[in-house]
Formats: C-alpha cells, sequence, structure tokens
C-alpha cells in the first residue's frame, strides 16, 4: 500500500509526538480533524498507528513490509480452501481422466471405502500410465498413484504461506486439506498453486480499495 503525501505526514507527526490526539495532529497540519478522519482510519487499518480512547494515536514502529508479512502469515487455509475432487481407489485411470477433465482440476485425490486418503494423482501421473500399451479402462488407479504415507496435506487452521512453502519444497501443484478421522484422514478440500496466485492478487487488490 503506498501512502499519500499526507498519510506520510501524518506518520511522522505521530512518530516524534506520539501519544497524541486527532485534533493535535490536525493543528500541526493546519487542517480540521475532519479533514484528517479518513487518513487516519486508514492508518490504523494498515497498521501504522495505532489508536487508544481518550489517550491518542501511536506510532506502531512497523514499516509497511513488516504489515505485509504480518498480514501474509495470518491468512489461513479455510480463508481459501477449495471443493476437492476424489476418486475411489478401484477406479480406473480412464475413468480418473475423465474426472480431472469434467472437473477442470490437475489433481485428484484418491480414498477408500471409508473416505479415507489413500493417494493421489496428478496429471503427469495419468499422462504416464497412458503411453503405455495398457488398456486404461483396466487399471484400477491405486497401481499408479502417489500414496500414503508419502502425501503432503495441510490443515483448515495452518497458515496459506506453511502450504505455498510446501507446494515449493515438494515441487507439486496442490495439497489436501484433511482432517484427523480414525484411522486415518478424511479430505475436506483442497488448495493449490492456483489458490496462492487468487489470495496473492487479493492482497493487493483489497490494499488498493482502502486507499
Ligand atoms: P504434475 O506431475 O502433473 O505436474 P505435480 O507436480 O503436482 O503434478 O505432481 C508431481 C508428482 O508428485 C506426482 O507423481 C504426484 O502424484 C505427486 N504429488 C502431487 N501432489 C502431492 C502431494 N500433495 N503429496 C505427495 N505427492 C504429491
Amino acid at each position: 500500500m503506498e501512502l499519500s503525501a499526507r498519510q506520510k505526514k501524518i506518520v511522522e507527526i505521530v512518530k516524534e509526538n506520539g501519544p497524541i490526539t486527532g485534533e493535535n495532529i490536525a493543528d500541526f497540519l493546519n487542517l480540521t480533524r475532519a479533514t484528517l478522519r479518513p487518513d487516519l482510519a486508514i492508518l490504523t487499518m494498515a497498521g501504522f498507528l495505532e489508536a487508544r480512547p481518550r489517550v491518542g494515536y501511536f506510532y506502531t514502529g512497523k514499516t509497511g513490509a513488516e504489515l505485509l508479512t504480518e498480514k501474509i502469515k495470518k491468512i489461513k487455509v479455510h480463508e481459501y480452501v477449495s471443493i476437492p475432487i476424489v476418486v475411489n481407489e478401484s477406479v480406473s485411470v480412464y475413468d480418473a481422466i475423465t474426472t480431472m477433465f469434467l472437473e477442470d482440476v490437475g489433481t485428484l485425490f484418491v480414498v477408500d471405502g471409508e473416505g479415507l486418503l489413500t493417494g493421489i494423482l496428478s496429471r503427469k501421473d495419468l499422462l504416464r500410465a497412458s503411453i503405455g500399451q495398457q488398456k486404461l479402462s483396466a487399471i484400477p488407479v491405486h497401481i499408479i498413484m502417489t500414496r500414503m504415507p508419502n502425501i503432503a496435506v495441510c490443515r483448515r487452521e495452518d497458515p496459506l504461506f506453511e502450504v505455498a512453502k510446501l507446494l515449493i519444497d515438494r515441487q507439486i501443484d496442490g495439497v489436501p486439506v484433511v482432517r484427523d478421522k480414525e484411522p486415518g484422514l478424511e479430505v475436506v478440500g483442497r488448495i493449490t498453486k492456483t489458490t496462492i496466485t487468487k489470495a496473492f492478487v487479493e492482497l493487493v487488490t483489497d490494499s488498493d480499495q482502502h486507499l
């Protein structure tokens, strides 16, 4: 978020004179308190200043970059989670390919009869199986999938940033969002590279709206 010249001036005034009332900041700038109200609201909302009732405004001491980092680290998986597309481990590679096209996703999660996570199928897993000579409708996906316990997962309360790191570290496109369901993990959502891109775009769009 880019601060206006007046907002930068306000930050400087509060830095040097805080705690200071809105009235006194207005005096410094030869403006009315009402004129300053939107600027003070923005600076408080963005975390540059803190307002304490009957005391005034404090400078929080945080730079724009620090505030952005804080904001990013606060985003949780559940704020961006999308619907998971799952297939049973007994379905054929042919049916999995069809599901991938119909559902327009790049990763399918594989579950057993109890609905517990057993594997994951990426586009390349299905491509690899397709370049052999086998009949795709005769091969069950559990033969070719990446299987538990080697699956990277996340949970609803995890920071989205940690999932982004996981995608980079493991060189994968997505992870299932899971919750414990004895004796395994139930798939409750999906986070992919697209999710991260969306969050990235919204961060910028949201902060523009506050200007
Ligand atoms: P693609 O290979 O189609 O580009 P990915 O990069 O997501 O897609 O997948 C690479 C490999 O990693 C595949 O074999 C896939 O089964 C596996 N994989 C995908 N997601 C995960 C995950 N969350 N945990 C473990 N392995 C995964």
